[in-house]
């Protein structure tokens, strides 16, 4: 049990990459918050992983705005009394052509997957340093804040803020215990990835670059979650790790 009595948060947490990560955070004797705008998919997360035997709890929030985030730190730590791991999962992709991509696709993705990932850190990182224990804060990134794609250009500019993110915010709570990682993973089965898998032309584009020749598991990213929300990574903060079949290596 390598997060036992651990209160662990994971924003996106209703499915996909999120949900892996809340299951394996729970398994390793967390007690698990999932914070997600899909309602009834969050709350039926929450109820297995009771039914299991974990103590978990269920917020609404949309982590691209402060008010909400600030409320869902509050929850948890009304429910559980503090706050040890975040994730700050929750990503949106919209594809186009450079050329043609709306300002408003643009603030949308920028919104929640670079805007929300400060602003669950910071509130975070302000409630682990209030209870004066340290933490784990881990950001999701993806092989796209250094491989860019022109068709997710939204995208590949926020995950690529991320990664920076991660850096500043790993030296400005260093001193506070706060270690502060990402994850940056290659093609991974979600519902994102859906229209790939289904897809044997753009499957086959996918695995000609990725030197493993599979997609990766949702639970393949949360064993690297659980490992940097852990003690075995105690002297690990900064980093982002690259689960991602080899893809970088090409
Ligand atoms: P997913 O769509 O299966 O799950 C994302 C979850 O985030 C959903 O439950 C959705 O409701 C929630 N969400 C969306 N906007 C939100 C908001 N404003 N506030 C709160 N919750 C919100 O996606 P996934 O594939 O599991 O991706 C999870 C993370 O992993 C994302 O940050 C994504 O960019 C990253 N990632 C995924 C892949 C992949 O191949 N699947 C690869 C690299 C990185």
């Amino acid at each position: 049990m390598r997060l036992k009595d651990k209160v662990a948060l994971v924003t996106g947490g209703a499915a996909g990459i999120g949900l892996a990560c809340a299951r394996a955070f729970a398994a390793e004797g967390a007690k698990v918050v999932i914070a997600d705008l899909a309602v009834a998919r969050g709350e039926a997360a929450v109820e297995a992983l009771q039914e299991a035997g974990s103590d978990a709890l269920f917020v609404r929030c949309d982590v691209g705005s402060r008010a909400e985030v600030e409320a869902l730190i509050a929850s948890t730590v009304a429910a559980f009394g503090r706050l040890d791991v975040a994730l700050a999962n929750a990503g949106i992709v919209k594809a186009g052509d450079f050329l043609e991509f709306s300002e408003e696709d643009f603030d949308a993705v920028l919104r929640v997957n670079l805007k929300g990932v400060f602003l669950t850190g910071q509130a975070a990182a302000r409630q682990m340093v209030a209870q004066g224990t340290g933490g784990a804060i881990i950001n999701m990134s993806s092989v796209n804040a250094v491989m860019a794609i022109p068709s997710i250009t939204p995208y590949v500019v926020a995950k690529g803020g991320v990664n920076q993110l991660t850096k500043v915010m790993s030296l400005a709570l260093a001193d506070k215990g706060i270690r502060v990682n990402g994850i940056g993973p290659g093609s991974i089965r979600t519902e994102v990835l859906a229209s790939v898998v289904n897809d044997p032309e753009k499957m086959k584009g996918v695995l000609m670059r990725t030197p493993l020749g599979r997609v990766g598991e949702p639970e393949e990213i949360a064993s690297v979650a659980v490992f940097l929300a852990s003690e075995e990574a105690s002297y690990i903060t900064g980093q982002t790790i690259y689960p991602d079949g080899g893809r970088l290596a090409l």
